[in-house]
């Protein structure tokens, strides 16, 4: 877009990002500040037109350091199915010492938070799975600080654990392997760390640094243990925010209630939301009526980490969307109205890159060129991901985000999507879903029958990102 009001090419602007430092794709959304230097770099003038000047730009406002505190962890929880998923989120509410207290059922908002012996708090998202988890993801909102992985001690490694590690690496978030059904006889935990190894996956027990820990969901063993690894990963994480300013959170879930209307579950990410506050969400606006937190109890105010259920809101929002509290319900209108203007505008999703695996690339100074690779026989996907292997570099290396045998589907799509990868498609197509999820996420994908092709093809893009000077 901003390579046509230019009248540039979009490769050129790619390659100057690149030299200013910034890894993008060419379809990508960039910040306003980096389009004007960008502009000034071509030699145009800038023209300031409402964008930002209407909307809320979350990422220049930066919380200075002395203003962080500490904030509980967000934990999900993923596997596959029937590994006890639900039974170790259930296990887990049940740890909370404050259970019990005055007022205090269960209520099933989406996410609940655990007091631990110790006094420390832990948020859990209640929605297991990593489709949920790459889907937020994609969309922008990466709430999730660490993933518990539930591998079944009698069952082994399936076909979603292995996509929930693909996806918990591709966002970057620390993982903790939880071996459930230790109460089995069948339980073979053993196994289950040698077969993590294939997969990159080097345990504590196995002198590698990702924690592991045998539990039993249904037989309430080794739930301490996870909860203090789950502190143990949260205090190496840093984890802070900055409560006393306007609350920004994140949409959990959302729904239309017959008696209260639309209602959603939000995770406070910083600043403190509280009772009467004015806020934009997505595309909706409203001031905060009534909360109420995972117990069913009217709460006032919640802090970093914390999830309420909201009520007061316009309309329903999408699980994903961000909330912003603003001076007042004028501009609150003002920013609602001009974001659904925008989006009935033109429907251009595009990808928001993953900032951690950025700046660690930056860091490294090497580029890395995610793909999902998925072809017809298991043969074909090595024989793939060997060729790209061998094109990688001191400079730049092919990710290999996801692999597998069979269609492209719309986890696949989700992953690519997450990440700005293009799914690379030896002999197989995608489903009928998945090609909808395409278009609408504007993922790219690559068919090939033959695998010089697509080598040709991968190592002149590669040649691309890099840019002139490299
Ligand atoms: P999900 O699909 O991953 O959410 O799995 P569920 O939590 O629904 O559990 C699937 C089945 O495994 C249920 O029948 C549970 O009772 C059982 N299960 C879960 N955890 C354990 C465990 O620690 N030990 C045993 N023996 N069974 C378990």
């Amino acid at each position: 877009e901003l390579a046509n009001r230019m009248a540039e090419k979009g490769a050129d602007l790619v390659k100057a990002l690149f030299n200013l430092g910034m890894m993008v794709t060419v379809n990508q959304t960039i910040d306003q500040d980096t389009a004007e230097l960008l502009v000034e770099e071509f030699g145009h003038n800038i023209q300031r037109v409402s964008e930002s000047d209407v909307d809320i730009d979350n990422t220049v406002d930066v919380d200075p350091a002395e203003t962080l505190k500490p904030r509980p962890p967000v934990v999900t929880i993923m596997g596959h199915v029937d590994h006890g998923k639900t039974s170790l989120l259930d296990a887990l509410r049940g740890t909370d010492v404050t259970r019990g207290e005055a007022g205090g059922i269960t209520q099933h908002i989406g996410a609940y938070q655990v007091k631990t012996k110790a006094g420390d708090m832990i948020t859990f998202l209640d929605t297991p799975g990593h489709e949920a988890f790459t889907e937020m993801r994609a969309r922008g909102a990466n709430v999730t600080d660490i993933v518990i992985l539930v591998v079944a001690a009698d069952d082994g490694l399936m076909p979603q654990t292995i996509e929930a590690i693909n996806h918990t690496k591709a966002a970057g978030v620390p993982m903790i392997v939880a071996i459930n059904k230790i109460d089995k006889d069948e339980a073979n935990p053993k196994k289950i760390r040698e077969r993590l190894l294939e997969h990159e996956i080097v345990v504590e027990e196995m002198s590698g640094d990702v924690m592991d820990v045998e539990v039993s969901a249904k037989k309430k063993i080794g739930l301490d243990k996870l909860i203090d690894a789950i502190n143990l990963q949260a205090e190496l994480l840093e984890l802070k925010a900055n409560p006393d300013r306007d609350a920004e959170a994140t949409v959990i879930e959302a729904q239309l209630d017959k008696g209260k209307g639309p209602l959603a579950t939000v995770l406070v990410t910083r600043g403190t939301l509280k009772r009467g506050d004015v806020f934009v969400v997505g595309t909706e606006s409203g001031r905060v009526r009534a909360m109420h937190d995972d117990k069913g109890r009217q709460v006032k105010e919640a802090g970093p980490s914390t999830p309420v259920e909201v009520l007061g809101l316009g309309g329903v929002p999408r699980a994903g969307d961000l909330m912003n509290v603003v001076e007042n319900e004028q501009r609150a209108r003002e920013v609602a109205t001009y974001r659904t203007e925008k989006a009935n505008e033109k429907r251009t999703a595009m990808p928001v890159s993953n900032f951690e695996n950025m700046f660690s690339a930056l860091k490294s100074e090497m580029v890395e060129f995610p793909v999902v690779i998925k072809a017809d026989v298991q043969g074909s996907v090595e024989a793939i991901s060997t060729a790209l292997g061998r094109l990688s570099n001191d400079l730049i290396k092919v990710r290999v985000l996801h692999s597998g045998v069979g269609a492209i589907t719309e986890s696949d799509v989700t992953l690519a999507a997450a990440s700005g990868a293009p799914i690379i498609g030896f002999n197989v197509r995608p489903n009928a879903k998945a090609r909808q999820q395409m278009e609408k996420d504007k993922v790219e994908m690559m068919y090939y029958d033959v695998i010089y092709h697509l080598t040709e093809e991968i190592a002149k893009r590669m040649a691309g990102e890099l840019g002139p000077e490299r």
